[in-house]
């Protein structure tokens, strides 16, 4: 889905700052030692296609692995090589987040990695940019290297989502996307903490565009998403960015209410027709009813716990990511440790 007609429309910031300038470049990084040097070269092969100037921040996560000292060498020998090492694991949302508010370029491209999103699709991605679009997004053509249940759920879930989200929110797309200056800003700016970033930028509106491409499998190492980590991350998806779930106990309580409502006036005819009862209620019966009804109302209150969950964790206040280390940021490194004022503790190196 697009949210424009009009991809050639000029920019929220005039197109005569989209030529040139700097293009930054946001990878997240937990455990990525196998593939990093092979993404690096990728994309440094690719970039200078653009014809802009580039950095490239990569946010390691709280890697176990030898991620961080890899990126370190890479920065010791290429000064557009940023790196911001969080404390621990702070999660994929929060370490994308993190280079976001460090980025400067005058538009940031997000991207995986794992070259699953390939880097020869940037170019593409700035030229749209450079038509006017605020964000151009990869749009998923094929994925290969994914189970069919995997494809299968994730596009379910994609639709279920796009439909629960009260604005326009693109289908088939993952992280891979060249967000503009002006969205970056906007979305940096919000002040809440738990962030899914899918749906913040499209949230932030401007002008959206796809951009198709395939998408490739792994180019090495593993996913670091169980089955049981992705249906975390779907209910925060939801519930952070949706008021449906709230509604659907709306619907559950009415859709009881007439099944009440149909038994009990079955029961008063039936006992005016009849004043001597003749049926017995089986106790399994009993059962079966009030385990539904229980079942209904004690699911209510837990999605009404979800949001309280997290207006609670709104309420505590803490960051969503503290940064150890920033290294290749210069003296000037205060972007990297201040986005939106929640992070705290970077030393530039
Ligand atoms: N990632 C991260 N923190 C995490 C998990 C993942 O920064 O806690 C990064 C990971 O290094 C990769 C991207 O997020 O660059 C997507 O992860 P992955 O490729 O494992 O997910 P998948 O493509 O299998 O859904
Ligand atoms: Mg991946």
């Amino acid at each position: 889905m697009t949210t424009t007609d009009r991809p050639h429309a000029s920019s929220a910031r005039g197109d005569q700052a989209r030529e040139g300038g700097l293009l930054s470049v946001v990878i997240p990084c937990h455990d990525e030692s196998a593939v990093i040097d092979a993404t690096h070269a990728r994309l440094t092969a690719v970039l200078p296609l653009t014809g802009m100037e580039h950095e490239i921040i990569y946010v390691d996560d709280g890697s176990h692995d030898d991620t961080l000292e890899k990126l370190e060498a890479l920065a010791a020998r290429d000064a557009r090589v940023r790196v911001i090492a969080l404390s621990r694991n702070f999660g994929q949302q929060a370490a994308m987040s993190a280079g976001l508010a460090a980025a400067s370029g005058s538009a940031v491209v997000i991207t995986d990695a794992d070259l699953q999103d390939p880097p020869e699709v940037i170019p593409e991605m700035v030229d749209r940019w450079r038509d006017g679009v605020d964000v151009a997004y990869g749009r998923r053509r094929a994925r290969d290297g994914e189970t069919r249940f995997k494809l299968l759920t994730a596009s379910l879930f994609h639709r279920l989502f796009a439909a629960a989200v009260p604005y326009p929110m693109p289908v088939d797309t993952g992280d891979f996307k060249l967000v503009d200056r002006a969205v970056v800003d906007a979305v940096n700016a919000l002040p809440e903490r738990r962030r899914y970033l899918r749906s913040l930028v499209p949230w932030a509106g401007f002008r959206h565009e796809p951009v198709w491409y395939d998408r490739h499998p792994r180019a090495a190492g593993v996913t670091k998403y169980s089955p049981w980590k992705l249906i975390r991350l779907a209910g925060d998806a939801l519930v952070l960015s949706s008021d449906a779930p709230i509604r659907l106990t709306w619907a559950a309580a009415a859709a009881l209410l007439v099944v009440g409502v149909a038994a009990t006036l079955t029961a008063v005819v039936g006992a005016l027709a009849a004043p001597e009862p003749r049926t017995a209620v089986s106790l399994s019966a009993i059962v079966a009813v009030a385990s539904l009804v229980a079942a209904v109302q004690t699911f209510s209150v837990a999605i009404v716990g979800e949001y309280v969950v997290r207006a609670y964790r709104e309420a505590q206040g803490r960051p969503p990511w503290v940064v150890r280390r920033a290294i290749g940021f210069g003296p000037e490194a205060g972007r990297a440790a201040t986005p939106s004022g929640a992070v705290t503790s970077a030393r530039a190196a």
